[in-house]
């Protein structure tokens, strides 16, 4: 059980830096018991640069969902190497629901809420539970009712911890830049947001950064961050 509350923890720290939160979460709040959730999109870089300044033994999960880009995988692979990042959690859906629920890999197609389920939730449910918090990589940028995201949020006993919440586009761009790290393959090709590639499209200009996700669909999240990034 956290000491710690969302709230107070927000009254505390709201007017600290990206890397203050990075840096106190991992070393004050939950030492050896925080893990970051990365899905090594677009914008991942930023949040695994920060961490890796603090301490490259923080475990990063990465929800491999068996219907990424090459891209995607490739980009985790180059972060990995770049940043020295030393445990990096890749994990795949249960290999018996994956049989059970899913058996021609098409169920995207016809339940896209289950295959999050399938592929998404319910692995993560089972590799964060020694964790007390999880950093995220979501920013109010990104709308959806992210607009009023804080730095932390209670979900349920789990602190989610969103050291980017305040961090624009160009912000995020800028930095990478300025770090010389590796921007995602196709966030030049316009997909400002990436996740699996049978449910991202590109995003036309004028559009939402999230618009490209499960296009066409009333679906704007994975599940995994309902009640408080990867997804
Ligand atoms: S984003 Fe699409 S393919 Fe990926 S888990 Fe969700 S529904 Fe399945």
């Amino acid at each position: 059980m956290n000491a710690h509350t969302a709230d107070t923890l927000n009254e505390k720290y709201h007017d600290a830096s990206a890397l203050d939160i990075v840096q106190v979460a991992i070393r004050d709040l939950f030492p050896s018991r925080i893990a970051a959730v990365s899905s090594f999109g677009a914008e991942s870089a930023v949040l695994l640069h920060l961490i890796a300044q603090t301490d490259r033994q923080t475990p990063v999960l990465f929800l491999d969902t068996l219907k990424h880009f090459d891209e995607t995988l490739e980009h985790r692979d180059r972060l990995i190497k770049r940043l020295r990042l030393e445990d990096v959690r890749t994990i795949q859906p249960i290999a018996s629901e994956l049989i059970a629920r899913d058996p021609d890999g098409m169920m995207w197609s016809r339940d896209a809420d289950g295959c999050c389920d399938l592929r998404k939730t319910r692995p993560l449910a089972q590799a964060v539970m020694r964790f007390n918090a999880l950093f995220t990589g979501r920013k109010r940028h990104h709308g959806h009712g992210r607009a009023t995201l804080g730095y932390f949020e209670q979900d349920g006993a789990r602190i989610k911890v969103n050291p980017l919440v305040q961090w624009r586009a160009d912000e995020i761009y800028e930095y990478l830049d300025r770090h010389g790290l590796p921007r995602h393959p196709l966030t030049e090709k316009g997909y400002p947001s990436i996740g699996c590639a049978v449910c991202t499209s590109a995003v036309r200009p004028g559009e939402d950064v999230r618009a490209g996700r499960w296009r066409g669909t009333s679906k704007t999240e994975c599940g995994i961050h309902e009640s408080s990034e990867a997804g």
